[in-house]
C-alpha cells in the first residue's frame, strides 16, 4: 500500500505557487530523502504530505485518507525544522515530552502500565535514558531531535517526518541517528527525511525526490547522483529531467 500519494499537487502561502504540479507515491516501508536548494518548497511539501497545508490543487492521500483529513494523528511524527531553536521555553521535562505521545491512544484517567512502559522503551530506545529528568528547553538541537523521535515512538507512529533533523549536529551524534532512523525503517517505519546534505541523504535513503518548486527527479539514490536532475534543479532551470510517477 502507498504510505503517502501526492497528485499534481500545487500550493502557494500566495498568489505565486512554491510547489507546482508535484505527483509522487511513497509505499509503506520506504526512506524517502527529499532535498532541494533553499526556499525549493520541501518543509511546504512536507506540511502537505502531513496534512498541515491542503493543496491549491490536486490531492494529498495519506495512508489511503486525505491528508488534510487525517484524524490518525498518532500515526505521523513531526519532527519541525525549528524544533531546537522554538523549543528553547519548553519547561516540561524529557519524559513528559515523550509522554505526550501517549495522548492520542489514552482514555479518560492516568496513564497505564503500557502507557509507562511504552514511554520508558522509546526513552531507551533513542538512548537518552540518563536526560529522562532534565528541560527539553535545556537540551542540544541533536539531543532535541532524539526526544521528538522518542515521542513520535511512544505514539507508536507509522510515518516519520522529519525537516533538517540534525542541523547543529556534529558528525558521530549525526551517524549515530542515521543508524536509529535505519533501525526504525527496517522495522517498517515509513521515513521522510529533509536533508541538505545531498551525501549523507543519496547514501543513507532508499529514495530520493529532487525539488525546486516543481519535481526534478523521483527514484534511486545512485541514479540521482548519476543524472543532471540534481545541477538541473539547483541551477534553477525549470526542466523535468526524471520522474518515476
Ligand atoms: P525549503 O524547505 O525548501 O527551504 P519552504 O517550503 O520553506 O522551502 O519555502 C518555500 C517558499 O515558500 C519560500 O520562498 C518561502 O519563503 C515561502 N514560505 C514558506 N513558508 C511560508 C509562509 N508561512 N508564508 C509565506 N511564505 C512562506
Amino acid at each position: 500500500m502507498a504510505a503517502i500519494e501526492v497528485r499534481d499537487v500545487t500550493f502557494g502561502y500566495g498568489e505565486q505557487p512554491v510547489v507546482e504540479s508535484v505527483s509522487l507515491d511513497v509505499a509503506e516501508g520506504e526512506f524517502l530523502g527529499l532535498v532541494g536548494p533553499n526556499g525549493s518548497g520541501k518543509t511546504t511539501l512536507l506540511k502537505l504530505i502531513i496534512g498541515l497545508e491542503a493543496p491549491d490543487s490536486g490531492t494529498v492521500r495519506l495512508f489511503d485518507e486525505p491528508a488534510v483529513e487525517f484524524d490518525d494523528g498518532e500515526r505521523i511524527g513531526y519532527v519541525p525544522q525549528d524544533v531546537a531553536a522554538t523549543e528553547d521555553e519548553m519547561p516540561i521535562t524529557v519524559e513528559e515530552a515523550v509522554r505526550m505521545g501517549r495522548y492520542p491512544h489514552r482514555w479518560v484517567g492516568r496513564f497505564t502500565d503500557d502507557d509507562r512502559r511504552s514511554v520508558r522503551e522509546a526513552i531507551e530506545r533513542v538512548g537518552i535514558e540518563d536526560l529522562a529528568d532534565r528541560r527539553v528547553g535545556r537540551l542540544s538541537g541533536g539531543q532535541r531531535q532524539r526526544v521528538f523521535i522518542a515521542r513520535a515512538l511512544a505514539s507508536e507512529a507509522d510515518l516519520l517526518a522529519l525537516d533538517e533533523p540534525t542541523v547543529g549536529v556534529d558528525a558521530e551524534s549525526r551517524e549515530a541517528f542515521y543508524r536509529l532512523l535505519h533501525e526504525l525503517n527496517d522495522e517498517g517505519i515509513t521515513i521522510v527525511l529533509i536533508e541538505h546534505d545531498i551525501g549523507v541523504v543519496t547514501t543513507h535513503a532508499s529514495e530520493i525526490a529532487c525539488l525546486n518548486r516543481r519535481l526534478y527527479f523521483h527514484g534511486d539514490p545512485e541514479e540521482f547522483v548519476e543524472t543532471d536532475a540534481l545541477a538541473d534543479a539547483y541551477g534553477g532551470s525549470q526542466r523535468v529531467i526524471h520522474h518515476d510517477h
